[in-house]
């Protein structure tokens, strides 16, 4: 939220705005499939059977992130991932048909472009969903007499334009990769296609499935340019590239996607052919730093957890909490 959380929130108000969020997420919401009305059931973002199954335990528990969305502070938790971990993306039907290919038992294969697709196209439907609630949140905000009147009516509207744009962005990966993947005959309103590299690298029993903003591509890019002349009040909004990524363990090895739009290949800071040619460990100290910097929500194994994470929870907690503020981008320490 650019312009709101810029002042030090007033504690009524920020519990005002929880309010309203938490309210818009327990709505029940439709089904994000162009055209389709029906009701949205919660998906996974990657399928329990065959993929989280091989990180869960014996309890089909994992460890997560929580982060609150207001104070940015991030927890590990230990959940349930067959019903604690889902998603108002699209309808029964849609849920089922689009990815029933490579959801069969065994069908999925990380090589396989359509499934790279899929996997993506999913992600993107997650971050569009996220969205969707802040977009929603930001209308509420400015019917909200108490909230005007702590943040002032200008910072509520650069507010809602700025979550417009972010929905909208977002809508343009996702109906970009539907168009890819023959979801809809209609060109797409940005004409892109998506490359994927993949590395295949020991086991890790970690996984996530999302797409972010190349930030590390923002910061040492000088020829990093604006896609649109967009501005938020009379604020320029720069709109970083994004980047799909994807952590898929395999019985034996774990397999890295790694994606983006061919007409953002020059502003993104790794491309296809530099992930390829990566060294393994040097690639692995990339996934440190991907998952560290830029993914808000990956999966890994309570055993991962309490060998790796556990004895130093703390440092890495408040390492994430405050990544969005740092300005370099050096992390003293390894996951792995
Ligand atoms: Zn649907």
């Amino acid at each position: 939220m650019i312009k709101l959380d810029n002042k030090k929130p007033d504690p009524r108000a920020l519990h005002l705005r929880k309010k309203h969020i938490r309210k818009i997420e327990s709505q029940p919401k439709n089904c994000l499939f162009p055209g389709c009305e029906h009701k949205a059931i919660g998906s996974h973002l990657l399928q329990k059977n065959g993929i989280m199954d091989l990180i869960s335990d014996v309890h089909g528990k994992i460890v997560t992130q929580e982060m609150d969305t207001f104070t940015n502070q991030v927890h590990f938790v230990k959940k349930g991932y067959g019903k604690q971990i889902t998603f108002p993306l699209l309808c029964k039907t849609h849920d089922l048909e689009l990815f029933k290919e490579m959801e069969n038992p065994n069908s999925l294969n990380p090589f396989n472009l359509r499934h790279q697709l899929l996997l993506s196209y999913r992600a993107s439907l997650g971050e569009l969903s996220k969205q969707r609630v802040f977009k929603e949140a930001s209308i509420k905000f400015l019917n909200d007499k108490e909230i005007i009147r702590d943040y002032g009516i200008s910072a509520l509207e650069r507010n809602k334009e700025y979550w417009d744009l972010c929905f909208e962005e977002s809508s343009y990966y996702c109906e970009s990769l539907g168009y890819q993947l023959g979801f809809s005959s209609t060109p797409s309103t940005w004409q892109t296609k998506f490359i994927f590299a993949i590395k295949e690298i020991d086991f890790l029993p970690i996984c996530c499935s999302t797409i972010f903003s190349d930030i590390k591509g923002v910061a040492n890019c000088a020829g990093w340019r604006e896609r649109t002349n967009r501005t938020v009040g009379d604020i320029p909004i720069y709109i970083p590239p994004s980047v799909l990524f994807h952590i898929i363990p395999g019985s034996n090895s774990t397999y890295v996607i790694y994606g983006y739009a061919e007409s953002e290949g020059d502003r993104i800071s790794w491309s296809k052919a530099e992930v390829e040619n990566e060294k393994k460990d040097l690639w692995l100290r990339r996934i440190n730093e991907i998952l560290l910097l830029s993914v808000e929500s990956w999966y890994c194994s309570p055993d991962f957890y309490t060998t790796n994470i556990a004895p130093r929870k703390e440092m890495i907690e408040s390492f994430i909490s405050e990544r969005i503020f740092e300005k370099s981008f050096d992390i003293p320490f390894s996951l792995f």
